[in-house]
């Protein structure tokens, strides 16, 4: 009997295993890729358009179906995360999807964001709804944040803390603040320590440190250790840690016939190890073996590695 095809996810992948969300299913809310920042370590690539105007993304009602069909099909994600190939928050209908997958779902909403929007009443506003909002603040000063984040015009490190200061006072969920540290960049204890009055302003529930463990943007980018991440954290109090590398063990009764355009799906979010594939679709590892290496010989995808791990980027296809 013929196997029906898959249906192809234009703005929903995964569940995917993350390390700081459990398993996630994400979607992708703004266009690959317009973001208000070009990171040094973004894992999706350079930013094509760097701005701060809010865009059409997409298509609210496509965008819920896929979710639906997610839910109903796959294993049940711990989040619904708002994330992507770009800022999510750059979506002029962000209050729409967020309201949409409520009225489907209690699974809780997370929102994967650099922040710099916050600035806007508006935008604090559309992201009043969900459950976790995940921002970013890696610099204490304005030289290392350009450095780093390489913002659009307008966007300064000052806006960019107000903002977040000003979504904390009205945002009743949680804020899990990320501290992205790049070693020789903004990594000595002096420059984690000149975070502290920046942060307190801000006041997340948690502080999660995270480095560069994954393919980036820019070439040369090097992470810090376990170890060293976790001095640096002491320095940050209680509520600092280390973003822990999630696994979530393979379901055995998971369908066994993975496909491997879902495969490429997700690899092209961001580069993922095979096991990242396995638990992340619930995939015997052999079976996830078997798609990647298949996705290589029809040169759809290339292997790197970083910290002694393999990743699977996909290839550019344009
Ligand atoms: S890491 Fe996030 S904020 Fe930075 S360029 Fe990539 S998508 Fe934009």
């Amino acid at each position: 009997m013929p196997v029906p095809s898959p249906r192809v996810f234009k703005h929903v992948f995964g569940p995917v295993p993350s390390r700081r969300l459990g398993l996630s299913l994400g979607c992708d809310l703004a266009p690959r890729k317009v973001c208000s920042f070009d990171c040094v370590y973004c894992q999706v690539g350079r930013t094509d358009r760097l701005t701060t105007a809010r865009v059409a993304g997409a298509p609210v009602a496509e965008l819920l179906s896929e979710i639906e069909e997610k839910l109903r099909t796959g294993p049940r994600p711990d989040f619904i995360t708002l994330s992507g190939s770009g800022e999510p928050t750059l979506n002029r209908a962000m209050d729409e999807i967020v309201a949409g997958i409520r009225r489907r779902t209690d699974i809780p909403i997370a929102l994967l964001t650099n922040g710099s929007l916050f600035v806007f009443p508006e935008v604090r506003a559309a992201c009043a709804g969900v459950d976790v909002v995940l921002p970013t603040l890696s610099a204490a000063d304005e030289e290392t944040f350009r450095q780093i984040h390489r913002p659009a015009p307008g966007v300064t490190l000052g806006a960019v803390v107000e903002g977040l200061a000003a979504f904390r006072r009205e945002f009743k969920g949680e804020i899990r603040l990320e501290v992205f540290l790049i070693a020789g960049v903004n990594s000595t204890p002096e420059q984690v320590r000149r975070l502290i009055p920046l942060i307190a302003r801000i006041a997340p529930d948690r502080i999660q440190l995270n480095t560069a463990v994954r393919p980036t943007a820019d070439e040369g980018v090097r992470a810090l250790t376990e170890t060293e991440l976790a001095t640096l954290a002491t320095l940050l109090g209680p509520k600092a840690e280390v973003i822990a590398d999630f696994r979530r063990p393979a379901t055995s009764g998971a369908e066994a016939g993975a496909r491997e355009g879902e495969v490429l799906d997700m690899i092209r979010r961001r580069p993922v190890t095979a096991r990242d594939i396995a638990s992340g679709m619930g995939l015997p590892a052999g079976e996830a073996a078997r798609c990647v290496e298949a996705l290589l010989r029809s040169n759809r995808v290339v292997r790197e590695r970083r910290a002694g791990e393999e990743y699977y980027r996909a290839r550019s296809e344009g």
